[in-house]
């Protein structure tokens, strides 16, 4: 007999890392969702700004069904043809001459955190090892990125943390001034903090952040895993800035669903990782490169990336609009498609219910820590369906509200 997973198998067969919500989405379908019940979900959430083209996109499908009829594995003793159009296509349209593939956010930043360790001990020395990164950032789980971001109860708890690491304060140049000297190699920021609240870096602390990296002749990583691909309006939020890293990470809508990850940079600086030096079973896999190829294609299109403007003014205008009705929000701010709205301290830390709340009304949201809503829809979003979630949302804040 064929068996119907239910919410209770998670706690019973799953690690308790996680607490999902109640319902379990069965099907997907641009920005809607249907659980096993059938009822269906307006997406604001993504899949935590992933899905860049909603639920079964068709030039996503297209790409995986065409790929998967030819070769799904390769390792890296072959390379393989859609790996290295996904490369030539991000070269071109990007600062970058050259990439490493991987599977996922934290593959990209651990390499990239490893190629900046190399390029200075190759170039300068074993002193030159320092790691400047910021609070509240967050920049993947394996144990060096855990030690890299800047929420310590991620780290904690697991013993000995990796060396070289310091920490400044997110859009405080006078305090990234106060680390960053001839020791450091890197200095790894989000041009848009995403789990730490949905916060745009200023243009100052980024332009600050390439004159001291250049004074000091450290490498400038910018990490838009979560920001980049077509999120801030353009394909990359360094292209919104103006301000070109020496190293870019990107992962999570870069395979708009299907785990892929990449690492890019210069030259200049690639030059280190020689034969042997770092590597990934499935870095580059065919399925994912494919996948990840029509989604930057896609993405990159004048239409999708002209369309996230107008998408973020509507949720913006609704945002406010809710603000006047419940006097809920202290801020709303983020850029293009990633959008916050952080609860008022006398509404107190309610993120968490009004997920829940929203849930049973039908909308998928997101938080980012606990007083900040966090919107990461599919880019391609229709303003209909933008209205309706808000409608939705209304009713939850409501709901919240009426409990008090
Ligand atoms: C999600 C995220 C990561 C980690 O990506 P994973 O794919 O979960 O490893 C790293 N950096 C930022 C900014 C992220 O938002």
């Amino acid at each position: 007999m064929s068996w119907t997973p239910t919410r209770e198998a998670f706690d019973q067969y799953m690690l308790p890392n996680y607490s999902p919500q109640k319902v379990i989405p069965v099907r997907g379908e641009g920005s809607r969702l249907w659980d096993q019940e059938g009822r269906e979900y307006i997406d604001f959430a993504g899949g935590i700004a992933v899905n860049g083209l909603g639920h079964c996109h068709p030039a996503l499908m297209a790409a995986l069904k065409a790929q998967s009829e030819k070769v799904w594995h390769l390792s890296n003793v072959y390379t393989n043809e859609p790996a290295l159009k996904l490369a030539r296509t991000l070269v071109e349209k990007t600062f970058a001459d050259k990439v490493f593939l991987c599977s996922s956010g934290l593959e990209a930043n651990e390499a990239a955190l490893k190629l900046a360790r190399r390029y200075a001990h190759d170039t300068a020395g074993e002193q030159k090892h320092r790691i400047v990164s910021f609070r509240q950032s967050f920049h993947g789980r394996s144990f060096f990125t855990v030690s890299v971001g800047g929420q310590p109860r991620y780290s904690q708890g697991f013993g000995p943390v990796p060396g070289g690491i310091v920490h400044g304060t997110y859009n405080d140049l006078d305090s990234a001034r106060e680390l960053i000297n001839d020791e450091t190699c890197a200095v790894i920021v989000e041009p848009m903090q995403g789990e730490g609240g949905v916060t745009p870096g200023t243009p100052e602390f980024l332009e600050g952040l390439r004159k001291l990296c250049d004074d000091h002749k450290a490498l400038l990583i910018f990490d838009e895993v979560q920001c980049g691909v077509g999120r801030s309006g353009h394909l990359y939020a360094y292209m919104h800035y103006g301000i070109t890293p020496d190293i870019l990470t990107s992962a999570k809508a870069l395979g708009g669903g299907f785990p892929m990850g990449a690492m890019m940079t210069t030259d200049e600086v690639a030059r280190v990782f020689v034969v042997g030096t770092h590597g990934s079973t499935y870095g580059g896999n065919p399925l994912g490169s494919a996948v990840a190829l029509a989604a930057v294609d896609t993405i990159s299109s004048p239409e999708v990336l002209l369309g996230v403007e107008a998408r973020s003014q509507r949720f913006r205008e609704h945002l406010q609009k809710l603000n006047e009705k419940y006097d809920c929000f202290s801020d709303i701010r983020g850029m293009g498609l990633l959008l916050g709205a952080e609860f008022k301290p006398s509404f107190g830390e309610r993120g968490r219910e009004v997920l829940a709340a929203a849930t049973e009304e039908g909308l998928m949201l997101l938080v980012a820590g606990p007083n900040v809503l966090r919107f990461a829809p599919s880019l391609v979003i229709e303003m209909e369906v933008i209205d309706e979630g808000m409608a939705r949302l209304d009713r939850a804040l409501a709901k919240v509200v009426s409990n008090d």
